[in-house]
């Protein structure tokens, strides 16, 4: 009898899962002897590593850092390029849309859960615009595009000094992704087309970083500052309640021309039918016990941000952000080799570290077991922790022989995604997307 462990989705918590699986000399001379197969479905080639969105954004980092191929990353298991829309936990199965537009099915024993969430691209705003969402890397190159676009158009002007800027490049949100965003793009902006073109971010609250207010007051005003300091235009307590093709008008009547905007306003999990009557929660996620088993389910896995895992030593659920994804991959992929072992399965037993961000070159914010650190230590600090947890070290060289090329031509460095991985891209969102319709 063969074993089939199943992955839905090529994120943190599957890659991680699988890592544990694959480092098994046992479960590999399993998989030679085909006894064991290791199977991932995901709707895209790469890995897409978000945390250095903002830094990509700023070009002070190659966008090769965010995409990884997942072939270098799951090499024991078979990879099928689909996108997951049914489980059928009752007959362990699981149903897919090809890139061809077949609807197809494939049978696990084990079905590790790990497509996270989605940009909220449905309702949220009240108007009609058109906004760009950078969560997959299809919207981080449009962003690119259009920022390239707009850039260009300026080009001629950017030496004139206007009284106002000309345009506005609009960020929606004020979470940790729009934060950093718009501050490492202000940062850009400002050394290539300075009162030309600014930065404005929309606040529907009165602060930004609520994820910070409480706990980190001090991380907040850091940040407050880099955005002030970048020249970004911050309007708290303000929606956009217009738009025409000029640009946006906010709820305290100002208008914006802009012919970018960028929504950053939140996300919602992936929904895979069968599994629906586990997301009853307001958050939408399914919920798991304490072994990360989909309730009710002993060989159902759920990890990342699609899961509602309730947070070891502390009230609440685990925040949704990579290092969480990751260390709940690793112990679905302890778990399912213990399982396989006639072991009972561990806890999930993680005590959290922090949270990162940075702010711009050399400002990073930082709260490790909430003690903040800010400046170069804070910004060096992450970027040790993004290059730990960097999914194929390999490459890492690569990235840095990249980012020496990129800081001898900086006029390349913001150009739109190099040949390689606008093809990656382009070719497989377009496909499944336009296909699976
Ligand atoms: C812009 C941005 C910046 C961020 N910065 C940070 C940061 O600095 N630090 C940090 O810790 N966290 C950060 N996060 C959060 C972090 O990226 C997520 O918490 C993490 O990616 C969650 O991992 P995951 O494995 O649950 O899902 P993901 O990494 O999102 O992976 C989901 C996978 O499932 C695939 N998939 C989705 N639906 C289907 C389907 N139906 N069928 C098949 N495959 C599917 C996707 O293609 C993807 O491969 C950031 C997020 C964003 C959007």
């Amino acid at each position: 009898m063969k074993t089939t462990i199943l992955f839905i989705g090529g994120g943190y918590s599957s890659v991680w899962a699988y890592r544990q699986l694959a480092s098994s000399t046992t479960i590999l001379k399993k998989i030679k002897k085909g006894e064991v197969e290791l199977k991932v479905i995901c709707d895209r080639k790469h890995h897409y590593f978000h945390g250095f969105t903002g830094d990509v954004i700023g070009g002070h980092i190659p966008e090769m850092a965010v995409l990884t191929p997942l072939k270098t990353l799951i090499p024991d298991a078979q990879f099928i390029y689909g996108k997951a829309t049914q489980v059928s936990p009752f007959m362990n199965m699981v149903k897919y849309t090809t890139s061809e537009g077949q609807t197809k099915e494939v049978k696990y024993d084990h079905l590790v859960v790990g497509c996270g969430t989605v940009d909220n691209e449905t309702n949220t705003l009240d108007f009609e615009v058109d906004t760009i969402h950078v969560k997959k890397p299809k919207g981080l190159y449009n962003f690119k595009k259009e920022l390239n676009h707009l850039l260009g158009g300026y080009e001629a002007e950017k030496d004139h000094k206007f009284e106002k800027p000309q345009e506005h490049i609009v960020l929606l949100g004020s979470g940790f992704t729009s934060v950093e965003i718009a501050t490492n793009l202000a940062e850009y902006v400002n050394q290539t087309h300075q009162g030309v073109i600014s930065v404005a971010l929309i606040n529907s609250r009165d602060k930004i970083l609520k994820e910070w207010q409480n706990k980190q007051p001090r991380l907040v005003k850091y940040a407050e500052k880099a955005l002030t300091k970048n020249g970004v235009k911050v309007y708290n307590n303000c929606v956009v309640v217009d738009s025409n093709p000029e640009g946006v008008t906010l709820s305290n009547g100002v208008f914006l021309k802009t012919r970018l905007v960028v929504n950053a306003v939140g996300q919602q999990p992936v929904a895979l039918l069968g599994l629906r009557h586990l997301c009853l929660n307001p958050e939408g996620k399914i919920e798991t016990n304490r072994y990360l088993n989909a309730l009710g389910y002993s060989n159902i896995w759920c990890g990342g941000d699609i899961a509602l895992v309730k947070r070891p030593f502390s009230k609440g659920f685990c925040p949704p952000n990579a290092l969480w994804a990751i260390m709940q991959g690793a112990r679905i992929g302890k778990n399912i080799k213990r399982v396989m072992s006639n072991k009972a399965p561990r806890k999930f037993w993680f005590p959290g570290l922090g949270q990162a961000a940075a702010f711009g070159v050399g400002k990073g914010a930082l709260e490790l077991y909430g003690i903040p650190f800010w400046g170069w230590l804070a910004y060096i600090i992450r970027l040790g922790f993004f290059f730990y947890f960097f999914p194929a070290k390999s490459r890492l060289i690569k990235i840095i022989w990249q980012f020496y090329k990129d800081k001898k031509n900086p006029n390349e460095k913001a150009s739109i995604f190099k040949a390689e991985y606008r093809d990656l891209i382009i070719s497989n969102e377009k496909q499944v997307k336009l296909k699976s319709a």
